[in-house]
């Protein structure tokens, strides 16, 4: 019983950073769980051995996917010009470096800082969201590679907080290769259900979180997946679909700050893991079956 889709875990499961050896674990652990992919956090991408990592994922057979978030002082959401230029340069290192690990998918909070913004998008702010992410656009356009606009949570982004605000974004920047990531973690918290975001993005779909409504532990939670699963089915969705969790049992600094980790919802990383992908497995399989 295979997935259609690629099954991928968050790195963080694993580890806090992106030393050689912090990689090399992540990446050990990530085929031993039985996952198609890793997806990395970019937020600390300096310390990265992009050619032995990638050199580590292909030996691994898995695949990567990189994800990421701006910051207050370098956000292509801003008024502030200069603010914006240093946003568009991280997600420009960004792209590269997710090229150069074997990367097509460079996905997350691409338009903005991660966290809690104190008044709403300008119209000055959102439309330099649109310049720069249509500029992003065509230089992933010539390297085959897709963007993933991730619909986060008001606490989060003060951009999209709903799969209809990413797509109407989407459409500002008109570009093929622009497409929707939802994280059922934050649709939990702004959308009306786990279906109907899924429904109206349809084919635009191109990435998928699978979070519990408090982070931890697939299922132990409230969130309905056999909805979800139902949802991402009916769409005929055969893109990733990456388990996303975060503990204060792994820390990864400034990001899990950003994130508002600050309680150990499990200790047991591997534990966790090969849960999560038994669940993932066992729903999606079930939910291609109709009764
Ligand atoms: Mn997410």
């Amino acid at each position: 019983m295979t997935s259609r889709n690629p099954l991928g875990v968050h790195a963080l499961v694993w580890v806090g950073d992106t030393s050689p050896t912090s990689v090399a674990s992540a990446i050990e652990s990530t085929a031993a769980a039985g996952y198609d992919l890793l997806e990395l956090s970019l937020h600390d991408s300096t310390s990265l051995d992009v050619p032995g990592t990638r050199d580590a994922l292909r030996e691994a057979g898995l695949q990567v996917a990189c994800s990421r978030g701006l910051a207050f002082d370098a956000d292509v959401s801003s008024d502030d010009p200069a603010v914006v230029a240093r946003g568009q340069e991280l997600l420009q290192e960004s792209l590269e470096v997710t090229h150069a690990l074997g990367g097509t998918h460079l996905t997350g909070a691409l338009y903005s800082a991660l966290g809690k913004y104190n008044a709403p998008l300008s119209r000055t702010g959102r439309s330099h969201v649109v310049g720069v992410l249509t500029e992003l656009a065509a230089e992933a356009a010539a390297r085959s590679m897709t963007l993933g606009l991730e619909v986060c949570n008001r606490y989060e982004t003060h951009v999209v907080n709903t799969a209809r605000q990413a797509l109407a974004l989407a459409d500002d920047i008109a570009a093929d290769n622009v497409v929707i990531h939802l994280d059922t973690y934050h649709m939990n918290i702004e959308e009306d259900d786990l279906v109907r975001p899924v429904l109206e993005v349809g084919d635009r779909l191109g990435y998928v979180h699978v979070g519990e409504n408090h982070r931890g532990y697939l299922g132990s939670g409230h969130l309905d997946f056999t909805a979800f699963f139902h949802a991402l089915a009916d769409v005929d969705y055969r893109g990733p679909i990456t388990f996303e969790s975060f503990s204060s049992a792994v820390v990864a600094e400034g990001l899990s700050s950003d994130l508002a980790v600050w309680r150990d919802l499990w200790d047991d990383g591997t534990d966790l893991a090969v849960h999560a992908h038994g669940f993932l497995r066992h729903g999606l399989a079930a939910a291609a079956h109709r009764s």
